[in-house]
Formats: C-alpha cells, structure tokens, sequence
C-alpha cells in the first residue's frame, strides 16, 4: 500500500542528504558547509564523505552543529569494488553510526550496503547514471531503500543528473524502491541548493528523520512546492505551488496529466496504473521539478 507523507502529523523539512566537505575531496570545511546549508533555509545536512582509505574512512560528528532549528544526519559515501561497468560502487548511507567500521577488503557493494542498512542507515543508490550502473548491479543491492533520481553536482558536471530510467526498470521488477534528489556538492563549481527532500516527521529530529526517509514519508524537489497528493477510490488529488504541467506516470508509457499556466490543483485518474503503480511529477514554467515516490496501488 502507499505510503504518502501528506497527512502524517508534523510538517515537511527541507534537507540534502549528499555533501562533501574537506574531509574527502569537498572545497568547504564541514562548518562552512554546515553554514552553507543553514543560511539557505534547508532544515537538516547530511555530510557525506567518501568512505575509502585515502581519506581515512571520514564519518563527520556533526552533531555540534545541531540547533533548535537546525539539524544533521550523519552518514557517508560508501564504496566497494566492483562493477558490471568497472567503477567501484558509490552508495550513499544517512543515519549511520559514528564507529562504523571501515570497509574490509573483501566486502563488495551488497555487502556493505547491508552492513550500512543492519547498522541502521538509510540506504540510496548513488547517482546511477552518473556511471552508468547497470541494471544487474542496481538489482544486486538488495539492502537498497531507494535510488537518488536527481542529483545536482552530475547534472551540471557531466549532464548526468537524473537517474528515472533505472527506477523506472527496477520498479518495474517489483522493488519496492523510493526516489530521492540531492546535490552531492563539492563547491567547486556551482552544484548545491539545486535538489532536495521534504520530510514529513513529527519533530526536526535526526531519529524521527531517519524514520520517515526509511518509511517513504518525503517528496523530492528542485523547486516546486507538493502541498497534497492523496488517493481517492479511482482518483488522484494533488495540489501544489504554481506549475505548467502535473503528471503521473507509471508502468511501461502508462500515464495522465494535465497541462496549464498556473496549476495549483488537479484531479487525475488512477485507472492507467491500477494494481501497479504511479509516481506524480509536478513541473514549473522554470522548468523545476518535484517528485512524489511512486505510489504502489495494489
Ligand atoms: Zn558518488
Ligand atoms: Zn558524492
């Protein structure tokens, strides 16, 4: 069944679960990124190091940074040889605990991203078409909660930000997997404030946030505001900032939409993707996106 963040109690925060600071090959040191993040508005920073011998295997503290209003996660990049394609896995873990143990030599990807999710993180594929991860990899990681369909470094590095295709492909053999978008920033060029998740919890807490990411209860977004989507009967309701087109899309070209100038609301029919499932894109005359996780309607 689905699970749509609209009417849990509390309220969205806005967080990036993907940063680099100097402790792996980031320009800012993890304060002035910590300040980076805060002074934008965002709610919550995950810092997320690459997880490898050369820079010590980083996991950040910081938990020194956390205010009334502000708070973090801590996590990191983990990787492991070895791909289809070569690379070695980039996998991202959020809610990890400080003395995770440095990856051993003979633990590939799906090992460790089990070790990640055991230890209690919240386990995403990295950026997929960034490296063209194949979709036999993708499936081999098991341990996955989700995969980062946007993410705002690969766009403007190497326009290789959005990574649908293999969600769509993973759905499609029935993982349960939800989308998250992030920056992954470095800043050594302009790549942060440009994708992000809105969490729905209880309390800006890094426990209540953690939960909520691991129960789906979020929507991602490069700008659009979702203020509602909510299924009824044979119906989808979904109202949100002013867009030019509000679409679902799901199994196979299976979709419906709407197109206007200032969308704020529509109605869309959830017949196209009955006992499957469907995922709503809102878009703005910016060319912004957000994005529910798709929505399962058996
Ligand atoms: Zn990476
Ligand atoms: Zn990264």
């Amino acid at each position: 069944m689905h699970a749509l963040p609209f009417d849990k109690p509390g309220r969205f925060y806005r967080g990036n679960l993907h940063t680099h600071s100097t402790y792996s090959d980031g320009v800012l040191e993890p304060a002035a990124v910590v300040e980076a993040y805060r002074a934008r508005g965002y709610d919550f920073l995950a810092l997320t190091e690459h997880f490898l011998t050369r820079y010590d295997f980083p996991i950040i503290d910081t938990r020194q940074w956390r205010t009334a209003d502000f708070t973090t996660l801590i996590g990191a990049e983990l990787h492991a040889p070895a791909l289809e394609n070569g690379a070695a896995w980039h996998i991202l873990a959020v809610g990890l605990p400080l003395d995770f143990a440095p990856t051993a030599q003979d633990e590939d990807g799906p090992a460790l991203a089990a070790r990640a999710a055991a230890a209690g993180a919240f386990v995403g594929i990295a950026h997929p078409n960034w490296y063209a991860l194949t979709l036999d990899d993708a499936l081999s990681l098991g341990a996955a909660h989700a995969v980062e369909v946007y993410n705002t470094g690969c766009d403007v590095e190497v326009d290789r930000g959005y990574s649908w295709h293999i969600t769509e492909m993973l759905l499609g053999r029935g993982k349960r997997l939800t989308a998250f978008a992030t920056d992954d920033a470095h800043f050594r060029i302009a790549d942060a404030f440009g994708g992000w998740v809105q969490v729905r919890a209880a309390a800006l807490d890094p426990d209540a946030l953690l939960a909520a990411l691991k129960a789906g209860h979020f929507y991602s977004s490069q700008g659009p505001e979702l203020h509602d989507v909510r299924v009824d009967g044979d119906r989808l309701h979904i109202a949100c900032s002013p867009a030019r087109a509000i679409i679902a899309t799901g199994p196979g070209f299976s979709h419906a939409e709407v197109y206007g100038e200032a969308l704020e609301a529509c109605t869309l029919p959830l017949a196209p993707f009955a006992g499957r499932y469907c995922r709503v894109t809102v878009l703005d005359k910016q060319g912004k996106r957000a994005w529910t996780n798709p929505i399962w309607l058996d």
